[in-house]
């Protein structure tokens, strides 16, 4: 701390992300990445754009790749919006549609941003606790509020909240905005995408990062009705007018074009999740039922940071969360390839042992 920091700056508690090791030859599952490389098709798209067009800006308003998510879900593109990473959508959501005089609601065990947007942008906010069970009870959130947001499947815990029950919050809950975080639906659950059209308080939010395999590219995505979306555009304006650069629009549009290769990795990804939970409820550990590309697991004689730190001594990472205490025994691991969840069973075998 300085003498020429702000008063913001001072009482910022920021967001800390899962390390990115400089090591070599770890197996690394401990922040969610898609253990397959981006389509070819993207890859492709990305050579393309590096020629003499990077002296330009690039479009601003990111057409032809809104236009491509717009078409991956059947919605019209006025109805999407961009920004670099979810993260930054997130953020934008935060202050063009959450910031109001009421707290907003947001589960106990979530993802660990919102606080930190909360504390950047001022927004109060209350946390629900989950369920005994590390679910989301709709009824809980029928109170007034400022807004809503929480993931689904909820991050970390992997847990889906059931459409029917999103839509049931949406039909109690008219008079403030419900944000679904949808960074890991494409690993088992159902969008809310198709409830936009009837819920003009509803914004999704996706991200590339996951189910793209292209979380070094940095794109996001919300879709909602188009005054909501206006709103964020608004914001976006007064901070960044080119969030995502001309290699990230080229790669993100030809991701969504390619729903040949997302629909194969995605099965890849659950089918493993199947074998490995399978393989660790054998080990004693309890395996919350995820519908994420992670499962979120604990072990009765187990310690969870002994854990992660036995794994880590064994060249395998992955994420234990120190506070709240409910979920300190926990450890959440990403999905990897079958070869990595081999090395992670045959490690957790040992220090079992
Ligand atoms: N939402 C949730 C629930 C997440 O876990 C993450 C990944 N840390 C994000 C949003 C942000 O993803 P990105 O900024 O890479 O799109």
């Amino acid at each position: 701390m300085s003498r020429y920091w702000s008063e913001v700056a001072r009482g910022l508690m920021p967001y800390v992300p899962g390390e990115q090791p400089k090591l070599a030859n770890l197996v690394k599952l401990n922040t969610n990445e898609n253990p397959y490389g981006p389509s070819a098709k993207v890859l492709e798209a990305l050579r393309a754009e590096a020629i003499d067009s990077l002296r330009l800006y690039p479009d601003p308003n990111s057409d032809q790749l809104r236009a491509a998510i717009a078409s991956f879900h059947g919605v019209d593109a006025t109805q999407v919006f961009v920004g670099n990473g979810s993260d930054e959508v997130l953020a934008h959501a935060f202050l063009a549609l959450l910031k109001h005089d009421q707290a907003i609601l947001f589960p106990d065990i979530s993802y660990s941003f919102y606080p930190v947007y909360c504390g950047l942008y001022q927004i109060d906010y209350r946390e629900i606790a989950l369920t005994e069970s590390f679910e989301i009870r709709v009824d809980d959130y029928l109170i007034p509020n400022g807004g809503i947001i929480f993931p689904n499947p909820n991050a970390p815990t992997g847990r889906l909240l059931v459409l029917s029950e999103i839509e049931r919050l949406l039909n109690a809950n008219t008079e403030s905005v419900v944000v679904v975080d949808e960074a890991y639906i494409d690993f088992g659950g159902e969008s809310a995408v198709s409830l936009v059209a009837r819920y003009p308080q509803l914004l999704v939010v996706h991200t590339l990062s996951k189910s793209h395999s292209l979380a070094g590219l940095r794109v996001g995505y919300a879709i909602g009705q188009a005054s909501l979306i206006e709103a964020l555009g608004r914001v976006k304006d007064s901070f960044n007018s080119y969030p995502l650069d001309r290699f990230a629009q080229a790669g993100a549009t030809a991701a969504m074009r390619d729903r040949a290769w997302f629909d194969e990795t995605c099965g890849k990804v659950i089918a493993t999740r199947t074998r490995l939970i399978q393989a660790m409820a054998a080990m004693g550990f309890e395996v919350l039922p995820s519908a994420a590309n992670f499962v979120f697991a604990r072990h009765p004689q187990h310690d969870g940071a002994a854990l992660a730190t036995a794994l880590r001594e064994r060249s395998i990472i992955v994420r234990h969360f120190k506070k709240p205490v409910r979920i300190n025994p926990f450890l959440r691991i990403t999905v990897g390839t079958d070869a990595q969840c081999d090395a992670l069973l045959a490690a957790l075998d040992g220090i079992l042992a």
